[in-house]
């Protein structure tokens, strides 16, 4: 029983928690989709399967692309204190102000979701479907990563306050238990972003502001759990593994007051925003009949070279272990 549990205990400690989680980021793709107008449906909706496959990718790349790496995270603490103003908002000002390495050491997140969405809007235009699909799936990762405080902050999994494992708690856990039994995702339609490099810095700066109840609500919460009512060995995805429990996972979501139902709900709005303003920003090209066949050898292809590198590769750059 001893040797099983340490096995057990083994493979949970070998075992990787992205950014958001595979769960929440495939969520977040799949429910944006309806939030856009039928012109884009006829693209997107038949590709639901793509979209919510896909929405990772920009994580496993991190395995292979050493550039990957800082397009997940921003630390803003190390540009002093909220709202962070010593940091220009604009890329070309920062690198003057810091030095591109200097920048790219701290992370680049909120750059990279201007840098995507340019890029799809130049797919639209290009009318390339692959690239549409493609670039939409790494576009709706990227803002759903800006939406989780500890993406904003150097302290990114409680390693300097003692608190290892909150990053993968906050956006696995608590989500996988909850998204689907108690949350809605009822939202607007999709909206037009006039100025989207604003609204970015606006998601991002609402992200570092909420990082502080994140680290603190865990932290108040254990003194009141023992060892083993904080974690239990429950059933994950037809595994028995040890994890936060159950019952302290709730009582987190309840002191959070519902923090992340909100950010997994704005992320599936700002995604669909920013998905329908690059559409807009192209001259809203036809997108019928332009769904076909999603999968083609060469995608096929790539998912499965990204899936092989995902899982025998140690990330390149931090990760969100
Ligand atoms: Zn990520």
């Amino acid at each position: 029983m001893r040797y099983i549990i340490s096995l057990l205990i083994a493979l949970v400690l070998s075992g990787k928690v992205y950014c958001w989680g595979f769960y929440a980021h495939e969520k977040i793709n799949g429910y944006a989709i309806y939030l856009l107008p039928p012109e884009m449906l006829v693209l997107y909706k038949p590709s639901t399967a793509y979209l919510k496959t896909h929405a990772t990718d920009p994580d496993k790349r991190r395995y292979i692309l050493k550039a990957e790496g800082p397009r997940h995270f921003i630390d803003l603490d190390k540009y002093g204190r909220y709202p962070f103003s010593e940091l220009p908002r604009n890329w070309q000002a920062a690198i003057n102000k810091f030095g591109e390495d200097s920048l790219i050491q701290h992370g680049i997140l909120p750059w990279r979701i201007q840098q995507v969405l340019a890029m799809l809007t130049g797919a639209f235009r290009d009318k390339n479907k692959a690239s549409i699909l493609k670039l939409s799936a790494d576009l709706g990762h990227y803002i759903g990563d800006a939406h989780v405080p500890l993406h904003t902050s150097s302290n990114h999994n409680g390693q300097k306050t003692n608190q290892h494992g909150i990053h993968g708690f906050w956006e696995s856990r608590v989500p996988e238990l909850l998204a689907d039994q108690e949350w809605d995702f009822f939202l607007e339609k999709a909206r037009y972003i006039s100025q989207p490099a604003e609204t970015t810095w606006k998601f991002i700066l609402e992200s570092a502001l909420a990082v502080d109840s994140v680290l603190l609500m865990e932290a108040e919460l254990s003194k009141s759990f023992a060892a083993d009512e904080k974690f239990a060995f429950e059933w994950r995805k037809q595994a028995l593994i040890r994890q936060y429990s159950s019952s302290f996972s709730k009582e987190y979501n309840r002191l959070l007051r519902g923090m992340v139902e909100r950010r997994m709900r704005q992320s599936v709005q700002a995604v669909a925003d920013f998905w329908y303003t690059a559409w807009v920003n192209a001259g809203q090209p036809k997108l019928k009949g332009m769904a076909g066949e999603m999968w083609t050898d060469s995608s096929q292809n790539e998912l499965d070279s990204l899936s092989f590198y995902w899982r025998s590769q140690p990330v390149k750059g931090k990760s969100c272990d």
